[in-house]
Formats: structure tokens, sequence, C-alpha cells
């Protein structure tokens, strides 16, 4: 087995054993992004260079006896909405495309001290709005297990290079979907944690209210690993949560305690995929099989979820972008005068969707329509998270699909935003809700997709998501985990 094609963990046991060396490793995953990028487009920016100065640092460090983090030497690739110091952050945006950050996001120090190598900033949907990567101002990223796929977004670039063996693993950011449902598109783990568990700072914003940064990777052990780096109370973060942090990957060991487990009705509904929904039934059983009881619960306002996300993202977002005006930074598109400068700059920096959702947002929050959108839709909000709170005084545990289909084809959705709007109908209430929610490899349809289950739980109880995800990988059929990319021109890779 080559190095690119083993799990982080794998990785950091033989580099602890000094089987390895980082800057070995890192040229496998180097060699494989040679190989494979040029198919599937993963990557905005590559920075091979600062892969190999962190990695050969780390293996100085190692030969000196010091003592390291578990994942030192073991690359990653990140989100292109992270600020990186000294390193091109476009938010898959053109007003952004030569932005600089000053400063490190609070996630980025944290895989720098943790000694990661960076191997690139992945592509995204622009800002982050999106579910099919399409919505990047760049290029497309195509679904590895089919290229004619989307990869999902808007995380996709980040499930795309993980998927493929270009990294073993990446950051990616959730609003309402985006690591959860590239992860079920691309056959991974993908983990938004509970709102205020990671710290937001650099993270350029899209929706304050529901932005969270998480995992993606192959296996559960692997994320957990990633979240001990980078989850955990930070002062720059005023919706950081100040309480203590389990240790993640301890936390997989051990019994799992008898579960109490909803199956969420509203999230295997009846227009739903058959073979999305029978994989997750099967889950659903191995969890039964386990001494977990299983009943069914209905979310009563889970279906005005998606209506009040798509009031309540688009107003945060109408605000939080208000500050691309070419003046501070990023893109200026000059003009005679300050109006027509500004309207010049937004008007050719931002693409549609973003636009949409200005407009939407700016639309919302106006006098006169504040109180009859924005702040309905706060009060619906308000009555989804007491739903959740409902919800689990019964159970442990919430499960249904992550999506109600396997990847769809480019372009196939890019031109109905409400279509697209309802690839992530799944995901949106745990968003509205502030919990914590997963989405675990379920099987592979017949067309040879990959098909994710989500689970949810209880705020502050990833831990729990990660344990259960951890068992289900070990007593579910086994199917692979990544694909050959199979080539148009014929051959694979
Ligand atoms: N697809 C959803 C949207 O476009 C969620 C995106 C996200 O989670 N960043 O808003």
């Amino acid at each position: 087995m080559e190095l690119y094609q083993k799990t982080a963990a794998n990785l950091s046991l033989m580099l602890q054993k000094k089987e390895v060396s980082s800057v070995e490793v890192v040229q496998s995953f180097l060699d494989r992004i040679e190989l494979v990028e040029p198919h599937v487009k993963a990557f905005i920016t590559h920075t091979p260079l600062i892969a190999l100065e962190t990695a050969s640092a780390v293996d100085k460090k190692r030969l000196l006896g010091e003592d390291l983090h578990p994942l030192a030497g073991v690359p990653i690739a990140i989100k292109d909405n992270l600020c990186t110091a000294g390193l091109r952050t476009t938010c898959a945006s053109r007003i952004l495309e030569n932005f600089i950050p000053p400063y490190d996001a609070t996630v980025v120090e944290a895989i720098k001290r943790a000694g990661m190598p960076l191997l690139g900033k992945t592509n995204m949907d622009e800002f982050a709005m999106g579910s099919s990567t399409e919505n990047s101002a760049f290029f497309s990223t195509a679904n590895p297990w089919n290229l004619d796929k989307v990869p999902g977004g808007s995380s996709g670039g980040s499930a795309a290079a993980v998927s493929t063996g270009m990294a073993p693993l990446a950051l990616g950011s959730d609003t309402g979907g985006s690591i959860r449902q590239p992860a079920s598109f691309c056959g991974l783990i993908g983990l938004r944690p509970t709102y205020g568990r990671v710290s937001r700072y650099g993270l350029i914003a899209f929706a304050s209210s529901l932005d969270q940064i998480g995992p993606l990777s192959l296996t559960a052990h692997d994320s957990a690993l990633l979240m001990d780096v980078v989850a955990g109370y930070d002062p720059l973060d005023s919706t950081s949560l100040p309480e203590a942090v389990p240790d993640y990957a301890a936390g997989l060991e051990g019994e799992i305690k008898k579960l109490r487990v909803g199956v969420i009705k509203q999230n295997l509904a009846d227009g739903f995929n058959p073979e999305v929904k029978a994989a997750v039934l099967k889950l659903v059983a191995l969890l039964g099989a386990n001494g977990a009881e299983i009943d069914e619960i209905s979310l009563p306002l889970a279906d005005y979820g998606l209506g009040a996300y798509y009031l309540i993202a688009p107003s945060e977002a109408s605000s939080n972008l208000g500050r691309y005006d070419g003046v501070r930074y990023g893109y200026n598109a000059g003009g005679d005068n300050i109006e027509v400068m500004f309207s010049r700059t937004r008007g050719e920096g931002f693409g549609p969707e973003v636009k949409r959702r200005i407009i939407i947002g700016t639309y919302a929050l106006s006098a006169g329509y504040y109180d009859a959108y924005y702040l309905q839709a706060m009060k619906v909000r308000t009555l989804i998270r007491r739903d959740y709170e409902a919800a689990f005084k019964k159970f442990d545990l919430l499960v249904g699909a992550t999506t109600p289909t396997p990847a769809f084809n480019i372009g196939e959705k890019a031109d109905d935003p409400l279509q697209m709007y309802l690839s992530d109908i799944c995901n949106i209430n745990d968003a509205l809700a502030g919990v914590p929610s997963l989405s675990v490899p379920s099987g592979i349809d017949s067309c040879g997709l990959p098909l994710g289950m989500q689970m949810t739980a209880p705020p502050s109880r990833e831990g729990l998501l990660l344990k259960i995800a951890g068992f289900l990988e070990q007593k579910r059929d086994p199917f692979p985990l990544r694909p050959r990319v199979k080539l148009s021109e014929g051959g694979e890779l």
C-alpha cells in the first residue's frame, strides 16, 4: 500500500515509530496530486513548498527526540475560506482572488502548532454558498467516484481531495450542510461540530450564527484526531464555547452504552432515493442488533427549516459581505466616483448566487419586511431548536439520510437554485439548532456512488457521533472507502 492510501491514524503511527519520515509522506501525497488533480481539480492553491518545509522541520524535531503532537508530520488540505497569513485566501470569489490575509485563522494556527504540513487550499462554492462546488468563480470540482458528478458542496474540494488520496485529512466549513453533504457524496466521514466548538476566528464569514468548521476524513478515528487539534475555547471568537473539550480520539475506545435511537421521519421521506433509504435502515438495524432501542421520531417543524434557513443565512450574508467594497481589501474595479466604484466592484466581483443571496438578505432585513421575513424565520428557528430539545429528552441519537439522493450530475441543478437548495434539506435543521451532526458512509449504490447516513447528537456530544461512526465502520459490510478514479479517456488512477 502506498503512503497516500493510508489513513491519518496509520500515518501518525508510522511516523511516531520512525518507519517513515514526514517528507516521504508529504512527497507521496504530492505525487498523487500531480497525477489526479488535473482530472478532479480539488485545489485552488497548491502549497507543496510549505508542506515540505513543515515536514522537514517536523522530521528534524523527531530525530532530536522532541515531544510531538500525534498528527505532527501528517499533511492536511484546508478549505479556501480559512485565512492563512501570507497565503492567498480566495473564498472561491473574484472579489478575493488576490487577497492575502495578514493573519492565520485560529484553526490554521492550531494545525501549524501541531506540525501538520499544509498541502493546499481547496475549492468551494463562492463564499460557501452552494451544494455542488459549481459556484466557485474559478472552476468546478469533479466527484472522484464518477467524474461527471458533483462532489457536493460547498466543501467539495476538501471532500474530493481526501476521497482521492490527495490529502489524508481536510478541514471544511458547514453553515447548512457543507461538510456533511460532500462527505456523503464522496464516501467520507464529515463532522459538523456543535456551534461554538471550533473557533470561527479567521473563517471568512458567510452566516455567522450558523458557520462551523469541521473535519472530513476516511475514518472516524481520523476525524477524532483532527478534532483534538482544532476544537476548544478561543477568546478571539465571542461565540466560542467556554467548555472543556474531551479527548475525542481516546473517547472512541470502550463499549457503547445502550442507546435510544430516533429515526427522523422527515429525513427518510417518501420521495427519497430507495437505495439511500435502504442503506440507512441497514445501519440502523446494526445499531439495533447491538442493543440500541430504535423508534421513529417526527420533528414537527422540520419542513419549515429550509425556508427559515434561506432567509436567515442570506440576511447574515448580506450584512457580512457588505465589507467587500473595494476600499479595504480585495478586488477594486475603479470608477470616477465612489458609487460607481462600489457598484462596479461588487457587480464584477461577486458571482450570481452570491448576488442572489445579498439581494434576498437585504430585502428580508429592510424596514417594513424585517418583521414579516427575518423575525418570522428567527421564531421558526427557535421552535426547531425546541423540537430538538424535546427529541433529545427521549433519544440519545437521531439518524436519517444525509442527502435525499446520491451525487447528481454536474450541471443538473446549476440553473435551478431551488433544486440545489433542496439537496441539503436533511442538513439544515441540525445547523439551525446548533447541534453536532455527522455523515458516515452507509454503502455504495448500484451505480457505484457512495451513500451516507446522518447522525445528530445533543450539544457538545460530537464525541458520541464519532464513537458510533467508528463502531459502524467496523460492523457494516465492507466497501471501498476510496474509488479508483475512472478517466473518460479510459484507464483509472
Ligand atoms: N448549501 C447550503 C447553502 O448554500 C449550505 C452551504 C454551507 O453549509 N456553507 O447555503
